[in-house]
């Protein structure tokens, strides 16, 4: 469990107190800490400058957590931001990443957002990554109209298929991300697309939560085939995000160190791009999962017990609204009590909202728990907060950040009725 212990039978989160937090704090809440943050950030910048990779550049993903705190450690840490919308590009800002570490990815970005992106002060984002050839075609007419030069990365389909859960696989013909080689290479000569625009860059982003690299290696030869065939002078190679982290037990051991990834794309860039051409494009990571996942706990309070003959309720004051990955996806997401006591019981835990798949955890051996207990559910720092909603109009739950001298900050009020409007 390493960041979560019990001490005197009462569960600590990074050497912290739950019950004493909970004791000031209204349930449900979010509990991040800065130092696993901190510590999961720089084994990603660590390890690729360990693996020889030129000048990384580690963009995170902020569609996994957004939260501005959050993403002012890591910027103050160097990191850029892997962006999806007009509202991920003003956080980044506003946290204090530059510009120029920030990468604008997404299917669907509109001509607000391009001009937006496009408007900046100086050089202007690192990259769109681009989708779609009628997307590259409004980001030069925008640019155009602004007298800018757009930098454009194209994002490819390596057309490969990734073991991970349908919903978060990105990276075949049949899905919506990226560009076929084929289409890519079609754009080369075509000067309509390029009056405004120059292709620095090249990337790929293959889905979420691997855990097998097969296709990740595959992914990265394609990568490199396409970046060649384009003869452009390409500044970076990037490879996207994805990895994993073990959410169930089960999952530990097939869990890629950072070291091995890294050794990966090294090897894989070395042999298929490196020692194939003159250019020294740098790496860029699009990391959200692996670097916030295990930075965060969802602290919920027991409502109460309902027994239906053979299935045992437990009723918590967190729902689906809160956090949707068990119910969106079928993920599991290890469940904890504050107290330590003996697992006696079989059990439900479930949240208050009207719908069947409101559930955290079935059958899962737990102590029993009274009304007012409370119970953790573990690795909810990415994928939580930021897909939550006021469902059921419920507010938004409050969000904490255990600071490195592990001193408390409320990073984002809960909502209350005012709120909802
Ligand atoms: C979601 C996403 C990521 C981050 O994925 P993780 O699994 O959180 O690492 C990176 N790049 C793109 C384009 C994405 O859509």
């Amino acid at each position: 469990m390493n960041d979560l212990n019990y001490k005197n039978k009462k569960l600590q989160f990074a050497k912290a107190d739950i019950l004493t937090i909970a004791k000031k704090h209204k349930t449900p809440f979010f509990l991040y800490s800065e130092k696993i943050l901190t510590q999961n950030y720089l084994s990603f910048s660590n390890g690729a400058l360990a693996a020889g990779l030129i000048d990384p550049l580690i963009c995170f993903a902020m569609k996994s957590n957004p939260n501005k705190e959050l993403v002012k450690i890591l910027a103050k840490l160097g990191s850029g931001a892997d962006i999806v919308s007009g509202g991920e590009l003003k956080r980044a800002l506003e946290a204090g990443i530059p510009a120029e570490k920030i990468v604008f990815s997404g299917v669907g970005k509109t001509e607000e957002e391009i001009i937006f992106a496009l408007k900046l002060k100086g050089k202007g984002l690192n990259s769109f990554n681009v989708e779609s050839i009628e997307e590259l075609e409004l980001i030069n007419l925008c640019a155009k109209k602004l007298k800018r030069t757009a930098r454009i990365c194209f994002r490819l389909n390596p057309v490969v298929k990734p073991k991970t859960h349908k919903f978060i696989s990105t990276g075949n013909k049949t899905h919506k991300f990226g560009l076929l080689e084929k289409d890519i290479i079609s754009t080369l000569g075509d000067k309509k697309y390029w009056s405004h625009s120059s292709l620095v860059g090249l990337s790929v982003h293959i889905g979420s939560q691997l855990l097998d690299l097969k296709a990740t290696k595959k992914a990265l030869e394609r990568l490199c085939e396409v970046a060649l065939k384009t003869n452009m002078p390409i500044e970076f190679l990037d490879v996207g995000g994805g990895l994993g982290v073990d959410y169930h037990p089960n999952e530990t051991h097939k869990l890629p160190r950072i070291d091995t990834y890294m050794e990966i794309i090294a090897t894989t860039l070395e042999k298929h791009f490196y020692s194939k051409s003159k250019l020294k494009p740098r790496v860029v990571f699009e990391p959200g999962r692996r670097i916030v996942a295990k930075a965060g706990i969802f602290v919920m309070k027991v409502l109460r017990n309902k027994i239906s003959e053979e299935n045992h309720f437990v009723i918590v004051d967190g729902g689906m609204n809160d956090f949707m990955r068990p119910s969106l996806y079928d993920a599991y997401h290890a469940l904890i009590p504050v107290k330590e006591a003996k697992a006696s019981k079989e059990c439900h835990i479930v949240g208050p909202i009207c719908e069947t798949s409101d559930c955290f955890g079935s059958n899962r051996l737990l102590p029993e728990l009274k009304s007012g207990d409370l119970i953790i559910l573990k690795d909810t720092g990415a994928y939580g907060y930021s897909m939550g909603s006021n469902y059921n109009l419920r507010g938004r739950p409050l969000e904490l950040l255990m600071d490195q001298n592990k001193k408390l900050k409320v990073i984002n009020k809960a909502q209350d009725y005012s709120d909802l409007t």
